[in-house]
């Protein structure tokens, strides 16, 4: 069985996603990780983000493998590299490819095929699991968005200054909603949830019975 998560940056996707995948007992997939696996791989051989060649041949030999909450490329664990400003700057470059995204596309399915998922990103309603017998689209307003992020930086006790964090978010959602193919949409028969108002565990709570309703399972 598959749950789709998908929806913009920074609407507690990753978090409430996890939760949900642990409560329910499915395991989780961040696609997210996997664009950014790649973005980082292609900065660290100083290959051009921009080569859609180049690019698409990194992401193919690419061994990637999660370890709970752990990402390892080639061997190496990159859960913080992949999270860098650099990666951040790049990632929407190296997300456009239709090759890199037909790749990833192709290894999500694989993975999600051996078990029970959540599998959380953009396109995943859209474009990897149009069949998934529960969507969900996660949302909540731009600023209700840059604020959480501007909490979490603070919280990092890293720079966090929510006018440059809105603006940077603005310019990721239209990059996300424009590109050709995997854009970020609402998929044909997702539930919408927004997160605005709602504390973690509000949003966990909604996204369970959502999941039970439309799978027609009960959780305890
Ligand atoms: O989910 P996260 O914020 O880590 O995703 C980082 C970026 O990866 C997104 O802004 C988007 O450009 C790309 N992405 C994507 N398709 C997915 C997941 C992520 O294009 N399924």
């Amino acid at each position: 069985m598959i749950v789709t998560i998908d929806g913009p940056a920074g609407a507690g996707k990753s978090t409430a996603a996890r939760e949900l995948a642990r409560q329910i007992g499915f395991s989780y997939l961040d696609t997210g990780a996997m664009y950014r696996a790649v973005t980082w791989l292609v900065l660290e051989r100083d290959l051009d983000p921009a080569d859609e060649t180049a690019v698409a041949e990194t992401a193919r030999a690419m061994e990637i493998e999660f370890d709970s909450d752990r990402v390892w490329v080639n061997g190496q664990d990159v859960t913080r590299a992949i999270r860098t400003a650099a990666v951040n700057a790049n990632i929407s470059t190296v997300s456009d490819h239709p090759q890199v995204r037909a790749e990833l596309v192709r290894r999500q399915r694989i993975i999600a095929a051996t078990g029970n998922y959540v599998c959380e990103g953009r396109d995943q309603g859209s474009v990897a699991f149009p069949d998934a017998g529960c969507k969900i689209y996660l949302t909540a307003s731009p600023e209700a968005r840059a604020r959480r992020r501007c909490l979490e930086l603070a919280e990092k006790k890293e720079p966090s200054d929510y006018a440059s964090i809105l603006a940077q978010q603005k310019e990721r959602d239209r990059r996300d909603e424009s590109r050709p193919v995997g854009r970020l949409l609402k998929a044909p028969g997702a539930v919408e949830l927004v997160t605005d108002d709602l504390s973690l565990a509000e949003v966990v709570a909604r996204l369970k019975h959502i999941v039970s309703r439309e799978l027609g399972l009960s959780f305890v």
